[in-house]
């Protein structure tokens, strides 16, 4: 099953994408995971996204579809995938689209603006795996570090109060609209991403298993 998992920053896409990748054993590709990576070890790619992941921008369009188009062409995503931050954009779907990927569902998260932005402040994420946690809601077994690879765990520096402003401006402007574009093509399911995780979980099952 090829699936994309829609919402705003911080609604948890991430998290919820863990589960489904243990549950129907395919593959989590996250676009921001892999630019992040990109800019630690420094690639030229890394580069030209650093200055507008930090602001809280989109990074152009070609640039994304550039790294999909590598990431599903390996084999690991021959079983199905899914898509974590990826399409963000019209265009970014219309190329999935042009390459001929076959989407199957899409979850959309909903979380208030109001929501987000107490979240985001207690976000934790891995500095080695990129495993995200919460100070609140998600906390690791010992504080500060990673369950799975024992990394410390940070603060993103787009996870700052005044740019997580910014990433909702943009998520609202350039990527709520895929909402109505999958809608359209008879994909989407909208789930309530406001109360506990495993509630959020529990829906997002249940959608992808109707
Ligand atoms: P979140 O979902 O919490 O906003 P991500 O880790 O998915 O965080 O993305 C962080 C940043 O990486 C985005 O703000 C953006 O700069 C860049 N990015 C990730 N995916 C895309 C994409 N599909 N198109 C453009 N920029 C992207
Ligand atoms: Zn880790």
């Amino acid at each position: 099953m090829n699936i994309i998992l829609l919402g705003a920053p911080g609604a948890g896409k991430g998290t919820q994408a863990e589960v489904i990748c243990d549950r129907l054993q395919i593959p989590t590709i996250s676009t921001g995971n892999i630019i992040r990576e990109a800019l630690k070890t420094g690639t030229e790619m890394g580069l030209k996204a650093k200055s507008y992941m930090e602001a809280g921008q989109l990074v152009p369009d070609d640039v994304v579809i550039g790294i999909i188009k590598e990431r599903l062409a390996k084999d690991d995503c021959k079983g199905g995938f899914i898509l974590d931050g990826f399409p963000r954009t019209i265009p970014q779907a219309e190329a999935l689209d042009k390459m001929g990927v076959v989407i199957d569902k899409v979850i959309d998260i909903e979380v208030s603006d109001e929501a987000i932005i107490k979240r985001m402040s207690g976000r934790r994420v891995c500095e080695k795996c990129g495993a995200s946690y919460h100070l609140d809601y998600k906390k690791p077994k010992e504080e500060n570090v990673c369950d799975k690879c024992a990394g410390a765990l940070v603060q993103r520096k787009d996870d700052h109060p005044d740019t997580v402003k910014a990433r909702l401006d943009v998520y609202h402007k350039e990527t709520e609209p895929l909402k109505d574009y999958y809608e359209k093509q008879g994909k989407l399911s909208v789930v309530e991403g406001q109360n506990e995780i495993e509630e959020t979980t529990a829906l997002i099952l249940k959608a992808i298993e109707a």
